[in-house]
């Protein structure tokens, strides 16, 4: 069983599918068993889909974009 940090460590890869099917069962396990994971798992994926949807907006300058994807790639390494 995972902790919850280990959770939030891999919460990243799993919103991107990036985890092995055993990684994968175990998050979901947790998630499971502990609400506050669950509700933070919720704002994470509101945030990440609020940014995505901006990310696809064409209006959106390219520097601005650029940051913004670096943001979420330094978030992902920080982990
Ligand atoms: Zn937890």
């Amino acid at each position: 069983m995972i902790c919850c940090k280990e959770c939030l460590d891999l919460l990243y890869d799993y919103l991107e599918g990036d985890l092995d099917a055993e990684t994968t069962k175990s998050l979901e396990e947790h998630f499971e068993d502990c609400p506050p994971c669950i509700s933070f798992l919720n704002t994470y994926q509101s945030t990440t889909k609020i940014c995505r949807e901006t990310l696809n907006q064409v209006e959106i300058p390219e520097a601005i974009r650029d940051t913004l994807l670096k943001v979420l790639k330094d978030h992902k390494e920080s982990n």
